[in-house]
């Protein structure tokens, strides 16, 4: 029997991770959902439409919902997470859509080192306590969102005991820009 997986994790948005079975906008575990009867083509399809309208790619595109962009430029945009973990907590978020930290290729180092340099750039100009911050990434199949972004967080010590297992550094779910840039 061939129906959709969605699973969850506790998140500090406690969202959906899709991302292992929707591959693309591609559901790989049941690929022809009009097959399935029809209380599961119905989970099917809303996840379908969760990993085809990307919130992020919407963000960086017309940006519908007006979400305050604090830094913008031809290929980054950075925004504020909508449930923060600390007083300070933005993404850096790329314009393409590229699904996670583990998707980068070495063609794309430049990339990463600007969204380091994003990331520090608008935790000082946000007036964040720069000797007391954390970047990350998740790391898959961990994502909330699978749409490539760096977490930028400030102060640590604001964090609390979900936030602090959420964005654990170089855990097997979030990991540093340094561990990314080893990879590449
Ligand atoms: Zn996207
Ligand atoms: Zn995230």
């Amino acid at each position: 029997m061939r129906w959709c997986v969605v699973l969850t994790v506790l998140c500090a948005n406690v969202v959906k991770l899709q991302n292992v079975v929707f591959r693309g906008g591609q559901c790989v575990t049941c690929p022809d959902s009009s097959s399935l009867p029809a209380s599961r083509r119905r989970l099917s399809v809303s996840a379908h439409t969760m990993a085809a309208n990307c919130i992020f790619c919407q963000i960086c595109g017309d940006n519908p919902g007006g979400t305050e962009l604090l830094a913008s430029n031809e290929d980054l945009v950075v925004f504020r997470d909508i449930k923060p973990a600390a007083k300070h907590h933005y993404l850096v978020v790329s314009r393409e859509h590229i699904t996670d930290a583990k998707a980068l290729t070495s063609a794309q180092k430049p990339l990463l080192q600007r969204m380091i340099a994003t990331a520090e750039q608008v935790l000082r100009d946000q007036g964040a306590d720069m000797s007391d911050t954390r970047l990350g990434f998740h790391w898959p199949p961990f994502h909330s969102i699978s749409h490539l972004h760096l977490h930028a967080i400030s102060p640590t010590s604001d964090m609390g005991l979900m936030a602090r297992i959420v964005f654990k550094q170089n855990s097997w779910w979030f990991v540093s820009p340094e561990y990314v840039m080893s990879r590449l």
